[in-house]
């Protein structure tokens, strides 16, 4: 379904019913199914033929969403994961051993961050941080022989930075080292990272995927271009994996896709349920039309607390005066997505006092769903930190997220504006 458009492929990709079928996939609940030739169930577990055995590997709902998005991101195949955390590790497992390590953008979602900085290290697995706005050298400068992995998000989480992909993408070549893209934030309806020199795309389909807050899930897609055949660093990948009969997983056409389902997948059980798939299936159908109010009603939103005296600085990538401006122009030219963050002028007391006065707008730890939410990271997501701590992780303390909706703007507008008032 490639040449369809992204507002097409939202609403029609994924499922096509057969005569009598339902017109939407069904919530296929069942762990196993049946087979009644042997030979058939044999062939099915030495990969060589099509069918579901067993919902810890694969299952039909589930595979409905995978297929949708990897036709949105313009992938080859994808992988339902049980929330967007499992599908980063299980792509870590898919590439790593102990010993090895990871580069990865500092700009970084919370939970991407203590991964790779505290519990990959346990398990041997070290990660190397560069600053989002690093030169090409050193970035270049981090990567060795042990580096398996450059990891970055297409628009960063809270500061709100735009993924150079031209630069990454060049170091990523000149090494040949897999570039993997966190694609959470802008949606393959506002930027596609395979169109930019990304191997893999990834999601945690818990924000605008389901845009609903209903379902935790994840997303790991493999665009099928990067080459694993005689690429040293990728030894695992060019020799026989003896837990599946000797396969070697370069000589495949799906050579990542496959070895994370068939032994990552396998062995830890982290696939998306296909409760959560039918909801974020049904979510999906909006999304283009949802991503399309959220970049409006944020780019109008930046701009009202941009100019509000009470607002002493603001990040959202559309405005002219934003850090990120020109790449947001070249990645992101249909919209930078729902994420603003700004900081009142005052402190923790200002930031309590605005966020209780709010009516509409709610506080909340999620992110791009239907609704408008804040958070103030300072008192909570990373309330143990000093204030010198929360100023190294350039968090400032009297910054706010807000994740913009899809309600009408004005609601939106009145409701901060009425909270700026008392404070
Ligand atoms: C929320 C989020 C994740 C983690 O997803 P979960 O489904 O909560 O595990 C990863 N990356 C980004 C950018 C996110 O916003």
């Amino acid at each position: 379904m490639k040449e369809y458009r992204p507002e097409t492929l939202c609403v029609q990709a994924g499922y096509r019913p057969q005569s009598g079928e339902s017109r939407i996939p069904q919530i296929c609940q069942s762990t196993t199914f049946f087979y009644p030739e042997t030979k058939k169930m044999a062939d099915l577990f030495d990969l060589k033929g099509e069918g579901f055995f067993y919902s810890r590997l694969a299952n039909p709902t589930v595979e409905a969403l995978e297929k949708r998005i990897a036709a949105l991101e313009g992938g080859v195949y994808a992988i339902g994961c049980s929330s967007g955390m499992s599908a980063i590790l299980l792509t870590v497992m898919t590439l790593c051993h102990a010993g090895d390590n990871i580069v990865c953008a500092a700009g970084l979602y919370g939970g991407t961050h203590n991964l790779f900085s505290t519990t990959l290290p346990k398990f041997g697995i070290t990660c190397r941080f560069f600053q989002n706005d690093a030169t090409e050298a050193e970035i270049e400068a981090l990567i060795d022989r042990n580096t398996r992995l450059v990891f970055a998000e297409t628009i960063a989480n809270p500061s709100i930075a735009v993924l150079d992909f031209e630069k990454i993408a060049s170091v990523c070549r000149k090494n040949a080292v897999l570039f993997a893209v966190d694609n959470t934030l802008a949606t393959p309806v506002l930027c596609r990272p395979f169109d930019f020199g990304a191997h893999l795309v990834i999601h945690a389909t818990t924000k605008y995927m389901d845009g609903h807050a209903a379902a935790l899930g994840g997303m790991i897609v493999d665009g099928g271009t990067f080459v694993f055949r005689g690429n040293e660093r990728y030894a695992d990948f060019n020799s026989p994996d003896e837990s599946y009969h000797g396969l070697v997983y370069a000589d495949l056409p799906v050579a990542f896709g496959t070895k994370c389902r068939a032994q990552m997948i396998r062995d830890t059980g982290a696939i998306m349920s296909p409760q959560n798939a039918f909801y974020t299936y049904l979510g999906s159908d909006t999304l283009a039309l949802r991503m399309e109010r959220h970049c409006t009603n944020a780019a109008a939103t930046a701009r009202f607390l941009a100019e509000h005296p009470k607002i002493e600085w603001i990040r959202y990538p559309s405005l002219q005066t934003d850090p990120y401006h020109t790449l947001a122009q070249k990645y992101l030219p249909k919209g930078a997505g729902g994420m603003i963050s700004f900081g009142i002028r005052g402190g923790v007391e200002q930031c309590a006092r605005f966020m209780e006065a709010l009516r509409l707008i709610t506080q909340e730890t999620h992110i791009a769903d239907v609704r408008s939410c804040v958070l103030h990271p300072a008192s909570t997501t990373h309330r143990q930190l000093s204030e010198q701590a929360l100023a190294q992780a350039g968090i400032p303390v009297n910054l706010i997220r807000l994740s913009v909706g899809i309600e009408h703007l004005d609601d939106i507008l009145s409701d901060l504006s009425d909270a700026l008032d008392t404070i």
